[in-house]
């Protein structure tokens, strides 16, 4: 795999100030395919001057410019869409159908929704007397995770580019070959020197230097939620805006009249997408106690699609995670539900047959979930799903909003009204309706400790922008 050995700062690559290195494995093999630079103070220093020397520039560079840069990016990632997506399934380990389509597909959609939102926002707005001012915010530090690799570094740095803000990025240490590909499609694209800057290396050195450094006006962060709330402690001392796109424990929820056989499909697809590892994902089902025997039966039924394979291979919907540290907490949290008392009825924690090398784990169904264990509780990040019994609408609700979490659910039901009424009640920053297609320009983001502020589209873009107002 083609790598940097080099920091992208002011335009281009250049040396670490250290020496020390992070290897880039890719979890179907456990083979070494990369070294990158694990960046350093120093380097997080570095990049943070030249996004601030950067900014005075950029901001006063008009909207119709930022677009063409915006635009040119696009371009670039859709020019090099099959090597994005072979480097993706290569260090995270999607299948590679699914990096094609959705790792790498969905980056070009949201560039180039932000290409037309910098030509056509309205960075001014008249209230009574007052003309207001929509200004970016600054230079902005984003941390980024590594089971969208691309999407989440596009999701932060194309509205704030929009806005006119300049961007230092740390991505994860386990996807980093990614975050270089991105920063030459940048340079390809003309954005100016300074403009986004990236440096490569572990959380607690180079993205704790990058979330505390003062040059720093806005950090947007997508993680664990441990990791988020140290951030956002961080923020608060220092008086900063900060976004936090944090973990969910998702709901589904079957009401008695739906088309529960799709309902269940739609419902385990979801899941075991990406292996498990989405943030969105409805990792706990909630069905009706008169329906639930025959919902379960659906979901290892349909769970048996989803045999671990060989990311590569054209057949496979399901890769490794992406790392042995994920894929001992997955199999942790399949032992903890079985000791639990949950029934497993698809799935375990051993590893797939076959599948000893690489970070393989088994999809796996568990019945019998009750909303107190921790199967129920805790995000999982990998292809569980938790089966829960209601018996009433008002027991479904309570349990749907009964974790700390908030970011996104289904509710499937005879009709759409219906639906509706009910997805009113739940604390969650997004529910798909009757299998609602996901919106690449609708705001994402989380009530409760799934996290602050919304990405993607116009609400995306008002993150990177404060108001001042003129009175005449
Ligand atoms: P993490 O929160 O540790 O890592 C996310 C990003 O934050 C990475 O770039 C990492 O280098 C950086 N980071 C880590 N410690 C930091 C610190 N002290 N200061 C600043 N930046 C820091 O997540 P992880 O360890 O990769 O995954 C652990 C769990 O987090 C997962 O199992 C999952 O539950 C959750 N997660 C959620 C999402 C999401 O999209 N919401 C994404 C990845 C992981």
């Amino acid at each position: 795999m083609k790598y940097h050995d080099a920091m992208f700062i002011d335009g281009s690559w250049r040396p670490a100030a250290g020496r020390e290195t992070i290897d880039v494995l890719n979890p179907a093999d456990e083979q070494i395919i990369g070294r990158v630079p694990a960046g350093s103070e120093q380097d997080v220093d570095d990049a943070v001057r030249a996004a601030r020397a950067a900014l005075p520039g950029w901001a006063a560079t008009p909207p119709a410019e930022r677009a063409a840069r915006l635009t040119a990016l696009r371009d670039q990632l859709a020019a090099r869409k099959e090597e994005i997506a072979r480097t993706i399934t290569a260090e995270l380990g999607a299948p590679l159908g699914f990096s094609t389509a959705v790792q790498a597909g969905a980056p070009i959609v949201v560039a180039g929704s932000y290409a037309e939102l910098a030509a056509s926002y309205s960075f001014e707005e008249k209230i009574g007397n007052s003309t207001v001012l929509l200004e970016p915010v600054g230079v902005v530090g984003a941390i980024t995770p590594w089971n969208y690799p691309l999407h989440q570094i596009v999701a932060k740095v194309a509205p704030a580019l929009a806005a006119g803000c300049t961007v230092v990025l740390k991505p994860a240490e386990d996807t980093p070959l990614t975050a270089q590909l991105f920063a030459e499609c940048v340079a390809a694209a003309e954005v100016p020197a300074g403009v986004f800057n990236l440096v490569t290396g572990l959380g607690p050195v180079a993205g704790q230097a990058l979330a505390a450094h003062e040059g720093v006006d806005l950090v947007s962060f997508t993680g664990s939620t441990a990791v988020g709330k140290r951030i956002g402690a961080l923020a608060g001392a220092a008086v900063k805006p900060v976004a936090l796109e944090l973990g969910g424990k998702s709901a589904n929820v079957i009401l008695p009249g739906a088309d529960l056989a799709e309902a269940v499909g739609a419902g385990v697809a979801n899941v075991m997408a990406n292996t498990g590892q989405t943030c969105s994902a409805w990792t706990r089902m909630l069905v009706h106690a008169d329906q639930y025997e025959e919902a379960v039966a659906l979901a290892a039924e349909a769970v048996d699609r989803y045999t671990p394979g060989d990311p590569t291979d054209a057949e496979s919907r399901m890769g490794p995670l992406v790392s042995a540290k994920q894929r001992d907490r997955v199999r942790g949290y399949i032992e903890r539900g079985i000791s639990e008392g949950a029934r497993l009825v698809a799935g375990g924690p051993d590893a797939p047959e076959g599948r000893e090398k690489g970070y393989y784990v088994r999809p796996t169904v568990f019945a019998d979930v009750t909303p107190d264990m921790t199967i129920a509780q805790e995000e999982i990040f990998g292809p569980v799903i938790s089966v829960l019994r209601y018996r009433d609408e008002e027991e479904a609700v309570r349990i749907a909003n009964g974790t700390v979490y908030g970011l996104a659910g289904a509710v499937w039901a005879a009709d759409r009204d219906e639906a509706v009424a009910f997805a009113r009640k739940l604390e969650t920053g997004q529910v798909d309706i009757n299998g609602g297609r996901f919106n690449l320009l609708a705001p994402f983001g989380g009530y409760k400790q799934s996290g602050v502020g919304r990405e993607l589209g116009a609400h995306g873009l008002g993150e990177y922008l404060q108001t001042k107002s003129l009175q005449f």
